[in-house]
């Protein structure tokens, strides 16, 4: 067989996973948590099972879960969004950014991404015979130059791909980014996927800067977010897309003949769980205190902690300790250490000489101390 994806391999999520359940480390790699999710929010799920929500929901998603989604961006955004023909309830955030790519990403089309990168990214683009663009982004700030990146674009350029709250970095989008961003694609058809998964994990008071505030943008947008991140429930693997009625209608096109739905007694009771549960607010605050901990144990190893505003992912810097390769490093990490973090070249597509390892903070108190003990000893 001819490979569609020739230079692709396993997604490091699960290579990290996979090696530290071998060796028995403390999984800080994949991001998820390690505890378990509101008891509420089960009752209301196996609720849904025991009344009879257990077949086909709607293609688009269950009615009153787009609406309560119509409702919270409206509330947080300030923005409308039509519910029966701009919200759709997807298989989880990755399949959402799968499906938008799908439905748009012609042979030739130009895709500029800022790397590091999610991993998914790049290989889908490259699936629907797109071209990746990168713009590499650098420690410890990974702020974008976007007089820099204004070169990147040609008459191909189809889409930009933006990340905030930024997975692996911990970085997030500025006002000047979004008018950056605004400036630059004035008057084109530049297509914009945002990734906003984590956009209720920003601390320190910084306000998430979504994609949905911005009427100039918003009309040629995607916008991808996530259950999982919210409930704390990455297994579920329910999350959302919105975008503006011409844009969806082509990512429904896709969608229904690529998962169809998505599975009704989640989508039920996590309806009814958000129309009762006020929980938008808290989960920034839980996320700061797992941060704040884990970086203050941290600062007290070797390991030199970059900066974080954002998501549940720590970055470390290692490059004082061992002029290793990342990828050999977060696997001696595993093997002699007992602790397992994402090596940060993942994200890039061209070879990456930073030494840097990533980090998930959103485990259990205990979790977090028994890693920075062991870390203790490099
Ligand atoms: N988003 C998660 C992370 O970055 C993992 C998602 C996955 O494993 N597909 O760790």
């Amino acid at each position: 067989l001819n490979s569609k994806l020739p230079t692709v391999g396993t997604t490091i999520f699960t290579v990290m996973s996979k090696l530290a359940q071998e060796y028995k480390a403390i999984n800080l790699s994949q991001g998820f948590p390690d505890y378990d999710v509101s008891p509420k929010l089960t009752e209301y799920v196996t609720e849904a099972m025991k009344n009879g929500h257990n077949q086909y929901a709607p293609m688009h998603g269950l009615a009153a879960l787009r609406e309560l989604v119509s409702e919270k961006i409206k509330l947080l955004y300030q923005a409308d969004y039509d519910t029966e023909t701009e919200i759709t309830i997807t298989a989880g955030g990755t399949q959402a950014i799968f499906t938008a790519l799908a439905a748009t990403i012609n042979a030739g089309d130009e895709v500029i991404i800022f790397e590091p990168a999610y991993d998914c990214y790049a290989p889908v683009v490259k699936l629907f015979g797109g071209l990746v663009k990168p713009f590499e982004l650098h420690g410890p700030d990974y702020e974008i130059d976007w007089e820099m990146v204004k070169k990147l674009f040609t008459s191909n350029t189809k889409m930009i791909i933006i990340n905030s709250p930024h997975n692996p970095t911990g970085s997030i989008l500025q006002q000047q980014d979004i008018e950056a961003l605004i400036k630059l694609t004035k008057n084109t058809d530049i297509l914009i996927l945002s990734d906003e998964v984590y956009e209720h994990i920003i601390f320190d008071e910084a306000k998430h800067l979504s994609i949905a505030l911005y009427p100039e943008l918003r009309e040629r947008s995607f916008i991808i977010a996530s259950f999982g991140k919210l409930l704390h429930a990455t297994g579920w693997k329910v999350g959302y897309c919105l975008a503006p009625a011409k844009l969806m209608l082509e990512f429904r096109k896709v969608h229904q003949f690529n998962v169809f739905s998505v599975n009704t007694p989640m989508q039920t009771g996590i309806a009814n769980y958000l129309k009762n549960e006020d929980i938008y607010q808290e989960v920034g605050s839980f996320f700061q205190q797992k941060r704040d901990l884990f970086r203050s144990m941290i600062s007290q190893t070797n390991f030199k902690l970059l900066p974080c505003k954002g998501s549940y992912f720590q970055s470390v810097s290692y490059s004082h300790i061992s002029n290793e390769a990342d990828a050999d490093f977060a696997k001696r990490l595993v093997i002699d250490y007992g602790v397992a973090g994402i090596p940060i070249s993942a994200f890039y597509t061209k070879n990456n000489e930073e030494k840097i390892i990533r980090f998930c903070f959103a485990k259990k108190q205990e979790t977090l101390e028994k890693a920075v003990e062991r870390l203790m000893k490099i």
